[in-house]
């Protein structure tokens, strides 16, 4: 049996790693106004690397690669669409060396699939057979290249994202979905995070039955995240992971406006205990810290589970 799924199935909390594409930011990789945080292994590997190294460092069991922005439609936007393989193999490389690195060698490393528009713009998806085929590009590349799971990521709508769940299940790995949220104009009722039309129960009741082993509530902000297990317990049962953002989006660059403090956020993580999560980590905008201050309370999170 997979090793991270043994401890979640023994009642462990698990960690995973925080923001990546954010932290490349944070550390001074300038973000590609057509693919955000895509290009950044191939002309910043080492700060990604070190990245990597840093989050397991901090505690994270799980990391995710750095491929939320590598699909070929996505790099064709930046006029990199050639470069697909090496840019992709040297983001996988520098999640496994940054494994290495920090003698993680039980880290999981989640491959990150989402649906990222090209150009940062949903107006300008591909034709539905290229951006399925370019979805299945992807997943069989990181599958290929030997990554643990596929975390699907932002998966916020039932047409783009069933492709790019589909696709993933092709390859035959354990999947994760990830699914992203916030109050719609009402204040209350939950809505898809970049889709205020699209209710935010529909994108779950179209996704969960492409039978995920985990559900992530990700890049979602702390204060919404409570709705969103509240809603999520209505149509699934397995388990769960939260792993929100922090800090406000100005394409292509993550604002690191107000960021929670750790020990904040980490008040907030023994909520979504309480509230049935056992995997945490973070998404844009938190960094090491806020996975350290999870790993330092451990003892305080097991003793919230319900
Ligand atoms: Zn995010």
């Amino acid at each position: 049996m997979i090793g991270w799924l043994e401890k979640l199935n023994a009642g462990e909390i698990l960690l995973i790693d925080g923001g990546t594409g954010s932290e490349l930011q944070r550390r001074g990789v300038a973000m590609d106004r057509n693919a955000w945080s895509g290009p950044a292994a191939y002309t910043h590997k080492e700060v990604l690397r070190q990245i990597h190294t840093d989050y397991i460092r901090a505690g994270a069991q799980i990391i995710t690669t750095n491929t939320f922005g590598t699909t070929r439609f996505v790099l064709e936007a930046a006029g990199l669409g050639d470069e697909f393989r090496k840019i992709n193999k040297s983001t996988i490389d520098a999640a496994q060396e940054g494994r290495e690195d920090a003698d993680g060698e039980h880290v999981a490393i989640a491959g990150s699939l989402s649906c990222l528009p090209p150009g940062l713009n949903a107006e300008t998806y591909p034709s539905k057979r290229k951006e399925k085929g370019d979805y299945q590009e992807l997943a069989e590349f990181l599958a290929e290249s030997g990554v643990d799971l596929i975390a699907l990521e932002m998966m916020e709508d039932n047409y783009h994202s069933l492709m790019a769940m589909e696709a993933a299940q092709d390859v035959g790995l354990p999947l994760w979905l990830g699914v992203s949220s916030r109050f719609g104009p009402d204040g209350k009722s939950l809505v898809a995070f970049d889709f205020p039309d699209t209710p935010f129960s529909s994108v779950l009741q179209s996704l969960i039955p492409l039978d995920p082993l985990v559900v992530n509530i990700m890049h979602t902000e702390p204060n919404v995240v409570p709705s969103a297990l509240k809603n999520l317990k209505q149509y699934w049962t397995g388990p769960v992971g939260v792993y929100p953002e922090l800090g406000d989006f100005s394409a292509p660059n993550w604002v690191f406006n107000n960021l929670m403090e750790p020990k904040h956020f980490a008040e907030h993580a023994l909520q979504w205990v309480r509230n049935g999560a056992r995997l945490l980590g973070g998404c844009c905008g938190t960094t090491p810290k806020h996975i350290q201050i999870l790993k330092n309370k451990m003892s305080d999170l097991l003793a919230a589970r319900a």
